[in-house]
């Protein structure tokens, strides 16, 4: 049994050492790449369930490697949001997103809502208001244009930390969107306390409509009860037109999902935002 033991820390040694190893490889280029200019924002519409129309977008980073291609977010943000490196990701994002969000504004388009995400470390650890405010100035683009995505743990272990830089963010006209409602604490107390604009529901309740009654009851619950405290309420992760069909009876003012578009690059979203017009 001895010998086993050994054996297996032998083996679990070696495996952390790869995985350690692997690791720092990863945040060493993940460090270069941000350097190197290799992030991207794509945008995914969000459509206004009444009239059909984008209403916004979020913005979702992407890593264009020049060896891997493009990798998703879920290949790197937890990495960054671990070491920290989480904070000049975002930082870039929202930057990059509002200079984006000045040029459709130039171009004539209608005002679009561009949501962006702010991980707990980000919301936690840098001034957010502060960085909101500079960069705004220096882009142009309306506070009121901007949404900025919280997800219940980020805000939840100092709550009146939270809802100081909420108020922060809010007094200078920035709209927020608490991210994945419904798979964290959810307890109706916070949501009074905090002062935000939107609950986003999350992608696991509609994913099982029209198969699953409880999330369809979760769903219409989460609508409902929003909107009497008076929140916006957008589903996300909308694929079929059932889906839709649902959310539509149920009242819930906008989705995003792939039934309308995957995530796209700017040059894409503009050719999204020219058809629409053109109708
Ligand atoms: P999230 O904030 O919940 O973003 C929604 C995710 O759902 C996106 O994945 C989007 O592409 C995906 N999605 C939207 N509609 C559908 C659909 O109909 N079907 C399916 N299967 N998926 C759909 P993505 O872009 O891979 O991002 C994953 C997560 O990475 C995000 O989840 C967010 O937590 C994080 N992330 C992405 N960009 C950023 C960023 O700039 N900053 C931070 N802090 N996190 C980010
Ligand atoms: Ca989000
Ligand atoms: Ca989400
Ligand atoms: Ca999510």
């Amino acid at each position: 049994a001895k010998q086993a033991g050994r054996g297996c820390f032998a083996y679990f040694s070696e495996e952390l050492t790869i995985a350690v190893r692997k690791r720092i490889a990863l945040e060493d280029r993940l460090r270069k790449a941000i350097e190197q200019r290799e992030l991207r924002v794509f945008y995914q519409p969000q459509i206004d369930i009444a009239s059909n129309r984008i209403i916004g977008a979020e913005a979702l980073v992407r890593w264009q490697s020049p060896v891997d291609g493009l990798i998703a977010p879920v290949n790197f943000i937890p990495i960054a949001e671990e070491t920290g490196l989480i904070i000049a990701i975002g930082e870039w994002v929202l930057r990059e997103t509002c200079r984006q969000g000045r040029l459709w504004l130039a171009a004539g388009f209608s005002p679009l809502t561009l949501a962006v995400n702010v991980s707990p470390h980000q919301f936690r650890r840098c001034d957010i208001s502060a960085l909101v405010e500079k960069i705004l100035a220096e882009t142009g683009f309306p506070a009121g244009l901007l949404e900025l995505e919280l997800t219940e743990s980020g805000l939840m272990d100092n709550q009146d930390k939270a809802v100081e830089v909420l108020n922060n963010l809010r007094s200078q006209g920035v709209r927020l969107a608490i991210d994945d409602f419904g798979t964290g604490y959810s307890s109706l107390a916070y949501l009074k306390r905090f002062p935000v604009d939107v609950l986003k529901i999350d992608k696991s309740f509609i994913d099982d409509i029209p198969h699953l009654q409880d999330d369809m009851e979760i769903t219409a619950t989460i609508i409902a009860m929003g909107h009497t405290l008076g929140f916006q309420v957008l589903a996300e992760g909308v694929e079929t037109h059932v889906q839709l069909a649902f959310l539509r009876e149920k009242g819930c003012d906008a989705y995003q999902g792939y039934f309308t578009s995957k995530p796209v690059p700017a040059d894409e979203f503009t050719e999204l935002l020219r058809a629409q017009q053109k109708e």
